[in-house]
């Protein structure tokens, strides 16, 4: 009797089940030094997982400054069949304030189709589903190796904002090298849309200063002779954007890839509420670049950002003064192509060019930012992929989205120079990051067949045609 993809998931749910209560109770918290003992016990449990599973290589990194990481490989017995690199991550976010949890975030509690635990959609479950989904994979095809080479990279410092994750993948180089990368840790838009995250925006930060006076003056005796630092920062800030919403910094839209009509017809077809969109922020009204959607304008479209702004007297009672100093914090989420080096240059000229005779300005970068990243549709990587998300949701059309933040998938991308696609099912209202996290059961289960299904497509369409998408 041959077996499908779906009936080996379905008759081996409860493997998942039993290793993600095993995995789950590990608080593998990469935030917290007193947790990094677990982090290293979080990474054992998974190599361990893997090997159980039949990956014939199976290594925990950590040897660098970064916290336990996983590699396993399992050649295709295919010489030619492609080489898929999936990253995911072991270590979760932190649990306060524990007051708000109805269970114990390391107790994994079962209620109906739904899971709770910490980690339990971000990103234990999502990484889980793939072993479950390489056995239906093997058992339906009658294999006993995979249809392509898989590689699996799980990161130990993702909730951390993996701070040596670019290091780790120079390290290694050589090991991680492949045809196309598959991310594991994003969702879709509700259990009966499937949907593939297509981009990510990257980001570029700075601190502006302006520095007036040598000292604080008095407001009565000095004030209207001299530049004020806070008003011209006011008077800078408010420059950043045009009536329409557009940001004024020289060059910004310069290497912005616009959407194409049929990514602006799919985003379309996401349903989106902006009355919950409302509820979920506790804004009042919405706002942005004129001529987009709330979700164009999210994913698609690039932003300036002011996060604080301060300067002067902001203590009880009131000092009257001409302050010496005044900042304000910038952030710019990017989108394809653009460059963060080019608009860090951008911005410099924009401050330059609104630092008044008398001011003094100091821009001061956090890093050298971090690129978008975007997956083209309708190549072989992306057709492959929606295809087998399709088959798994019983032929429903596969909408693409995008995500507004950033993660180290850009770093990723670059250092193996290869496309990306994105599998994730986990779900908006997951609590991801949040107390009560929790996962669906049954979007695991599709997760865990439409990987299956995936890398026979992925060996179908060939190493070549993976890597050019
Ligand atoms: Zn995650």
């Amino acid at each position: 009797m041959v077996t499908t993809e779906r009936d080996y998931v379905a008759e081996h749910r409860d493997d998942l089940l039993h290793d993600l209560d095993q995995w789950l109770r590990i608080p593998g918290i990469s935030a917290q030094p007193e947790r990094h003992d677990d982090v290293r016990r979080s990474a054992e449990w998974f190599a361990d997982a893997a090997r159980r599973t039949g990956f014939p290589t199976v290594e925990v990194w950590g040897d660098g400054p970064w916290l336990p990481a996983v590699f396993a490989e399992w050649r295709s017995d295919d010489p030619d069949a492609p080489v898929v690199l999936v990253y995911a991550h072991h270590d979760v976010q932190p649990v306060d304030p524990l007051e708000l949890w109805h269970t114990d975030p390391f107790e994994p509690t079962i209620d109906g189709d739904l899971l709770r635990a910490r980690g339990a959609s971000d990103d234990k479950g999502q990484l889980l589903f793939h072993l479950l989904g390489l056995q239906a994979h093997l058992a339906a095809t009658g294999r006993t190796s995979p249809a392509v080479t898989l590689k699996f990279i799980v990161e130990g410092e993702e909730e951390s904002g993996s701070p040596h994750f670019e290091e780790l993948l120079a390290t290694h180089r050589e090991r991680l090298a492949c045809d196309v990368v598959v991310v594991t840790d994003t969702g879709m838009v509700a259990p009966d849309v499937p949907s593939t995250v297509t981009g990510m925006r990257g980001m570029v930060a700075a601190t502006v200063s302006f520095h007036g006076p040598d000292l604080d003056l008095h407001s009565g005796v000095f004030g209207g002779a001299i530049p004020n630092p806070a008003t011209e920062i006011a008077r800078l800030v408010a420059a950043l954007h045009d009536d329409q919403g557009r940001v004024q910094v020289p060059g910004f839209y310069d290497d912005v890839l616009d959407l194409t009509d049929t990514e602006r017809d799919l985003f379309a077809k996401v349903p989106s509420d902006e009355g919950e969109f409302l509820k979920v922020t506790k804004s009042r009204a919405l706002r942005g670049e004129h001529g987009f959607s709330t979700l164009e304008r999210l994913g698609a479209r690039p932003t300036a950002e002011v996060n604080g702004i301060g300067g002067g007297y902001i203590g009880a009672g009131h000092k009257t003064i001409v302050p010496s100093d005044a900042f304000v914090k910038l952030s710019f989420r990017l989108v394809a192509d653009q460059d963060p080096a080019t608009i860090i240059k951008g911005v410099e000229q924009f401050v330059t060019d609104h630092t008044p005779e008398g001011i003094v300005s100091h821009v001061e970068w956090e890093g050298s930012g971090v690129r978008a990243c975007l997956v083209p549709l309708g190549t072989p990587a992306y057709n492959a992929l929606s295809g087998a998300i399709s088959e798994a949701f019983d032929g429903a059309q596969v909408l693409p989205t995008r995500e507004g933040g950033s993660g180290p998938e850009a770093g990723l991308q670059a250092a193996v120079d290869r496309p990306l696609v994105f599998l994730g099912v986990g779900l908006p209202d997951d609590q991801i990051h949040a107390p009560n996290e929790k996962v669906t059961l049954s979007m695991l289960y599709k997760g865990a067949e439409a990987a299956a299904l995936l890398w026979t497509r992925f060996a179908e369409v060939g190493a070549e045609a993976l890597r050019s998408s």
